[in-house]
């Protein structure tokens, strides 16, 4: 399960790396804002084959490095300092420091959790690192980590965290189409609240279970699942970033059966009907395009 790695003559380091899958939202409902700041909402969750990896090793001081596939203005927008949510994970582990290895894969700031990943992956390799498995509160971390953890496909309820595995009876082709510059989920939720305050519209309390969807899904229905996407946060992501609309026309007219936004944006995610037509599309966009698949299996370890 270790890897040895031998430092000058004396001491060997373990270095434990672990896995966790990016994510997008086929169905996002989003109620009211509650007291505590927070919205309930319904989710069902992907996990796709797109993964960070994340290595973590003791060390006598925090320490992270970057590294990944994406762009460097990308690897540029992840903190290397207490903020990143590898750190967060490594703490409620341990409270000896840690050096963290980042591999990063999935959008930054995208919607797609890549943050949560890393978190996911921190808290696997850390436990493996120290022994220490006791339980701890992964939603703490942030909404998305306990779905990181689990992988494949998911209701959640709560903040997203609450989940219950789903059925489903195929693979489906996604094209992610990745923009430079992230959108903040806060901003995201702030503008949807505005959006509805203006319109007077008053969201249902507890946002509504997709039951036509997941019955879709547990059938392998490629065309209804594409039918019935959905995503609460779009018209605000595009009241931010109104040329996500131009991406979302474009992947339709290349052959996307939908194109929405994913999560709080402003990453795209295109259902193709077959690998083909994914390539097909991910063409149209050149280097913005990334073409992946889902259910993915949650966090696990690689060595
Ligand atoms: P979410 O939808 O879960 O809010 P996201 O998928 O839109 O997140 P992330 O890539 O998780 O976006 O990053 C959101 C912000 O979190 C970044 O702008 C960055 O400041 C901070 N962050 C903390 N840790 C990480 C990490 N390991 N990787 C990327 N960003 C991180």
């Amino acid at each position: 399960m270790e890897r040895l790695v031998q430092i000058g003559f004396e001491a060997s380091v373990a270095v434990i790396t672990a896995s966790a899958p990016g994510k997008i939202n086929l169905y996002f409902a989003v109620g009211p804002k509650l007291d505590n700041g927070y919205h309930e909402v319904c989710s069902v969750y992907l996990a796709l084959k797109l993964k960070e990896v994340v290595s973590v090793g003791f060390s006598d001081k925090t320490e992270i490095s970057v590294q990944g596939s994406l762009s460097r203005q990308q690897l540029l927008g992840v903190p290397t300092d207490e903020s990143n949510l590898v750190v967060a994970a490594g703490k409620l582990i341990t409270d000896r420091a840690l050096r963290f290895e980042i591999t990063k894969n999935v959008p930054v700031a995208g919607g797609m959790g890549g943050g949560s990943a890393d978190a996911a992956a921190s808290l696997l390799a850390t436990q493996a690192l120290t022994g220490n498995y006791n339980q701890v509160d992964a939603v703490k971390l942030g909404a998305d980590v306990p779905f990181a953890l689990m992988g494949s496909v998911a209701l959640g309820a709560g903040v997203g965290e609450k989940l219950t595995a789903l059925e489903m009876e195929t693979e489906l082709h996604i094209v992610l189409i990745v923009s430079e510059g992230g959108l903040s989920t806060p901003m995201v939720y702030q503008r949807l609240d505005e959006l509805r305050e203006d319109e007077d519209l008053v969201p249902e309390f507890t946002p509504p279970t997709p039951v036509d969807l997941i019955d879709a899904l547990a059938q392998g229905d490629v065309f209804t699942i594409a039918r019935l996407a959905h995503n609460d946060l779009q018209r605000a992501a595009l009241s931010l970033r109104p040329e996500l609309q131009e991406t979302i026309t474009r992947a339709l007219s290349a052959g996307a059966l939908t194109a929405l936004v994913s999560g709080s944006g402003p990453t795209i995610f295109a259902i193709a009907e077959s690998e083909d037509s994914a390539k097909k599309i991910a063409a149209e966009f050149g280097d913005r395009a990334l073409v992946t698949s889902g259910p993915a299996v949650g966090a696990r370890l690689e060595n």
